[in-house]
């Protein structure tokens, strides 16, 4: 951007034009910002009411086109609106069984968020829309952390979701993302296709490393996996799993939930010949930005070493980075490394990405932040 024209005020819609006056685009504008302005249409058109529930509406429809989950009826959880990748910068909303929740990351998308409230009301019939604000991106726009109710019901400590047919509970309140790695769902459904599908799973073990509430490993034990060790860092997560496990009628004695560094945990298995049939390795975001790309993928390098010595022979690896800052390429890179130091062989299988409710633009490619491969190690 050249320059600034009149006095456009933070957070309300403005007009970029070229050089000559031309009109280019709309949108909205935050001085604060490194994105000056995020452009919402590129044509002459008001940007108001009308505006915003046609696109909430052409978000929320897109997704009745045959994504996986329609089988879970009203109680699926899923994403309707992802931001860039829907044309609605700033903006997520995800739904939860009859809750919705809204993430503002931007402050054209703080000063209308009622609005969106409202328009998703309209739109869905939610019992109550809660809003999910507290992530660190806010702080680049010059905006505070804040969670709570935006209209009707406050949502239970614990909502009950289907996801492929298993009842999963999710912390909307206060769990990781707006309550669940959502974007993981195909993935998940993936493990549990595998799982259904081997000829001797009564016997097939999974180790789920970085498991949240451990809903990978969950999924394994639904379509009749013989044991799951899922391990987190987190106590809470674990404790959310171990609620998960009894509310699905799981088979408890079948799983393990271990609070524990799987940097460690990992390297320990594999000296001591704990092999897996299935291992699935998601660890959280390491680099955080370009700065951090060489440190971060030392740390993938590492458990994805760990890791691959703990599949059996034979056996798969589900492995993954959510880092925007690492493309698929150097992912691809950092894995073979691992592979060629843990002296085991592998054959990739699939690449894997975000579930297709997670929408990216090809004209912002950060979209596209998760990446995994799923690999036969012989
Ligand atoms: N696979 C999960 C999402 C995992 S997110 C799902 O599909 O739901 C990454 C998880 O890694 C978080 O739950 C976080 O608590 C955990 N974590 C971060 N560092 C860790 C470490 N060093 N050891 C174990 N767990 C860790």
């Amino acid at each position: 951007m050249a320059e600034v024209r009149g006095t456009p005020a933070a957070g309300e819609i403005t007009d970029v034009v070229s050089s000559d006056g031309e009109f280019l685009g709309r949108g909205y504008y935050n001085p604060q910002s490194r994105i000056a302005v995020r452009v919402l249409t590129w044509r002459d058109e008001p940007v108001d009411r009308e505006w915003w529930i046609g696109r909430l509406r052409r978000a929320i429809e897109s997704r009745r086109h045959g994504t996986a989950g329609d089988d879970d009826g009203d109680a699926r959880a899923e994403r309707l609106v992802n931001a860039e990748g829907d044309r609605l910068p700033g903006l997520i909303v995800d739904r939860y069984g009859p809750w919705v929740v809204l993430q503002a990351l931007t402050l054209g998308i703080e000063r209308r968020k009622l609005l969106l409230a409202e328009l998703l009301r309209e739109l869905l019939s939610p019992r109550g829309v809660y809003e999910r604000s507290d992530v660190p991106a806010r702080d680049r726009e010059g905006l505070e952390r804040r969670a709570g109710v935006l209209l009707g019901e406050t949502p239970p400590q614990r909502v009950a979701i289907k996801e492929h047919g298993l009842e999963l509970l999710v912390d909307v309140r206060r769990g990781h993302k707006t309550g669940a790695y959502l974007d993981q769902r195909g993935n998940r459904l993936l493990v549990q296709e595998h799982v259904r599908r081997h000829p001797r799973r009564e016997s097939l073990t999974v180790l789920n490393l970085f498991s949240y509430s451990g809903s990978f490993g969950l999924h394994a034990l639904y379509a009749g996996a013989a044991r799951v060790v899922s391990v987190d860092s987190s106590r809470e997560a674990l404790e959310l799993g171990e609620e998960c496990l009894r509310h699905a009628r799981l088979p408890e004695d079948r799983c393990e939930l271990i609070e524990g560094n799987v940097f460690e945990l990992a390297r320990d298995y594999a000296a001591a010949g704990r092999l897996h049939d299935v291992v699935v390795l998601d660890p959280p975001k390491f680099a955080h930005g370009r700065a951090q790309v060489a440190r971060a993928a030392r740390g993938y390098k590492d458990v994805n070493l760990h890791a691959l010595r703990c599949v059996e022979p034979g056996g798969l690896l589900m492995t993954f980075s959510c880092s925007a800052a690492i493309d698929p390429e150097l992912f691809g890179k950092i894995v073979s490394g691992a592979l060629v130091d843990s002296g085991r062989e592998a054959q990739v299988l699939a690449r894997l990405q975000a579930a297709p409710d997670h929408p990216v633009a090809l004209t912002c490619p950060e979209g596209a932040y998760l990446k995994g491969l799923l690999l036969r190690v012989h």
